[in-house]
């Protein structure tokens, strides 16, 4: 079956999307692949109003936002300026800087394009949300925050993140990572880890393909010991005498956690604990899509368009990590 989405290079791209008129038909297309059908009388014949982005039902006349109950929607902001964004946002490993972004596509205010930024992160979490750890996943945390503070589970100026790495094994028998997901705790309780297992492993996936977490690979921190046998789940440990052999005998968590500090240290600057989850929902976003580079694009923006969006103040009102709680 040929795949749905096209491979896309910088040059595709600018041909495909030169105006704000073609990636209003685009999203147009996307929207209603299956066919459209009027909200108001489930009419399916319509005309496209491609320069107001609007739906016009043959009909009834009804006129319906093509970017109504998208992550676009109610947008002041040019279609083809987040088409640009989200081309970015699919295609640059390290992610991209909003100031960078905001300059570039000669967005007004910082704010809008920072809005910008955490709707499509919030459609890469939700798709992401789809999807489940299986098999054996390698688990470890890491802790995000000031450069030369204390380190360790008991870090209190650090943000803490629980990271899980879903492992295969290839043609050859050489083990492989399959998707990552890392979520923002209050601390390294078994409660923490049991609650994270459970988002893992309980994705709404469809029943025929549902597989199960059989393992986990982790340090012999107590707590993944006891959410493993909470879960009865197989539990592996490694012994960790030397720290710095973490990254040799748990590398794929690691090379995810050393990637992720890279972008959020390097192109971001550090962000702060609040927002800190919804970055790193990208991160793994792209990680998880690591064999499909030139689809991205793609497949980033129908992920903005089955997804409903989220406002400025829903994201700012977001519990700061440290104020969360997970059990003791
Ligand atoms: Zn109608």
């Amino acid at each position: 079956m040929p795949s749905r989405y096209r491979k896309r290079s910088l040059l595709d791209f600018q041909k495909s999307f030169a105006t704000n008129e073609t990636c209003i038909n685009h999203l147009a297309n996307l929207r209603w692949d299956e066919g459209f059908a009027c909200p108001r009388c489930g009419h399916d014949q319509f005309w496209l109003l491609a320069k107001r982005g609007l739906f016009d039902c043959k009909q009834c006349r009804y006129r319906t936002s093509v970017t109504a109950g998208t992550i676009f929607h109610k947008t002041r902001t040019p279609l083809i300026k987040w088409y640009w964004l989200l081309f970015h946002m699919a295609m640059n490993k390290v992610g991209v800087s909003v100031a960078d972004m905001q300059r570039l596509l000669e967005i007004r205010h910082y704010k809008t394009a920072w809005l910008m930024g955490h709707k499509i992160r919030k459609a890469m979490a939700d798709r992401d949300a789809r999807y489940q750890l299986t098999g054996l996943v390698e688990m470890d945390e890491t802790f995000f925050g000031p450069r030369g503070k204390r380190r360790g589970r008991g870090s209190e100026k650090k943000t803490m993140v629980l990271c899980a790495v879903s492992l295969y094994r290839d043609c050859k028998g050489q083990e492989r990572p399959g998707f990552a997901h890392m979520r923002v705790v209050a601390n390294a309780s078994a409660e923490s880890i049991d609650d994270f297992l459970d988002r893992l492993s309980c994705a709404a996936q469809s029943k025929e393909r549902r597989q199960l977490m059989e393992a986990i690979r982790s340090d012999g921190w107590q707590s993944y010991s006891r959410a493993a046998k909470n879960k009865n789940l197989v539990h592996y440990k490694v012994v960790l005498r030397d720290p710095k052999a973490a990254g040799r005998l748990l590398p794929w968590i690691h090379r995810v956690i050393s990637n992720a500090k890279d972008v959020i240290g390097g192109t971001h600057r550090g962000v702060s604990d609040k927002h800190l989850e919804s970055y790193l929902s990208e991160i793994c976003y792209r990680f998880n899509r690591r064999y499909w580079e030139k689809e991205l694009f793609d497949r980033l923006v129908r992920a903005c368009v089955t997804t409903q969006t989220v406002t400025y103040n829903e994201i700012i009102r977001r519990p700061s990590a440290t104020r969360m709680s997970f059990g003791s």
